[in-house]
C-alpha cells in the first residue's frame, strides 16, 4: 500500500469524512485489521477562507504547494487535496512534488462517464462554480456538459457553504433551499448533480434527489485508496 498524503483541513469537517472513508475502503478491501497508511498536513481554515475572499491565490498557491512538499517529504507516495475548491492551484502543486497527485475533477469525471450521463450541473463555492479551472476541465478533457445555478443560486449555495456546513451546522431549511436550487438544474436540463465541494454531501443525499449525485468526498476518497493499493 502506498501512502496517502492527504492536505486537509478545507474544512476539518470534510477531512474527517476523508479520513473515514478512507480507513473504511482499506479495510473492506484488505479485510482483517487493514487501515490506511496514510498522513495529514491539515491547515487552519481561518487563513484560507480570508484570502480566497480577498482573492489572493498567489498566497494560496504558496500554502497548498508547501503542505504538498512537507507531505512528500514525510514519506506520502500520492497527494490527495481534500477540497474542490482548492484544485484550482492543482497544476502549481503537481508541478511542485514528484510524486503524484490525485485529481478530483478526473476521479469524478470518470464515475460521470461509468453513468454515461453528457450533462451535469455543478454546486459548489462561487469560486468552483465561477471559474474554470473545475468546468473547463470537465469539458476540455472529459467532454462533459456543465452547467451551474443562476446568480441567487450561487450566492446561496456559497453562504450556506461558509456560514453553514464549514462549521459543521446542518439546517433542514437549507436542505430544502438546495433541494429547489437542483430542480431548478433539472428544469434546464441537468441528468446528475456534482456535490462540488466536500461538505456538500452532509448536507445533501442521493435519497434527496431524483437524479444521480456525484459526491466527491466519497468518490475522491475511494479513488485515493484505489490508487494507494494499485
Ligand atoms: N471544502 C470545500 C470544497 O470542496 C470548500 C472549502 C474550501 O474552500 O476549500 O470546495
Amino acid at each position: 500500500m502506498k501512502t496517502i498524503g492527504l492536505i486537509g483541513g478545507m474544512s476539518w469537517e470534510s477531512s474527517a469524512v476523508y479520513y473515514d472513508i478512507i480507513n473504511k475502503t482499506v479495510k473492506e478491501k484488505l479485510g482483517g485489521h487493514h487501515s490506511c497508511d496514510c498522513l495529514m498536513y491539515s491547515v487552519d481554515f481561518a487563513v484560507i477562507e480570508e484570502l480566497q475572499h480577498k482573492g489572493d491565490w498567489d498566497q494560496l498557491t504558496q500554502i497548498m504547494v508547501k503542505a504538498a512538499q512537507r507531505l512528500e517529504r514525510g514519506g506520502a507516495e500520492l497527494i490527495v487535496i481534500c477540497t474542490n475548491t482548492m484544485h484550482k492551484m492543482a497544476p502549481e502543486v503537481e508541478k511542485s512534488v514528484s510524486v503524484p497527485l490525485l485529481h478530483l475533477v478526473d476521479a469524478v469525471a470518470a464515475k460521470i462517464k461509468e453513468t454515461g450521463l453528457e450533462k451535469v450541473a455543478l454546486l459548489g463555492t462561487r469560486f468552483t462554480m465561477e471559474q474554470d479551472f473545475y468546468k473547463g476541465r470537465l469539458k476540455d478533457r472529459h467532454g462533459i456538459e456543465v452547467i451551474v445555478p443562476d446568480l441567487a443560486g450561487i450566492e446561496m449555495v456559497h453562504r450556506i457553504i461558509y456560514q453553514e456546513l464549514v462549521h459543521g451546522i446542518i439546517k433542514e431549511e437549507s436542505r430544502v433551499n438546495f433541494l429547489a436550487v437542483i430542480e431548478r438544474l433539472m428544469a434546464r436540463g441537468a441528468q446528475g448533480i456534482i456535490l462540488g465541494c466536500t461538505e456538500i454531501p452532509l448536507l445533501v443525499k442521493q435519497e434527496d434527489c431524483t437524479v444521480p449525485v456525484f459526491d466527491t468526498t466519497t468518490i475522491h476518497a475511494i479513488a485515493a485508496v484505489v490508487a494507494a493499493l494499485d
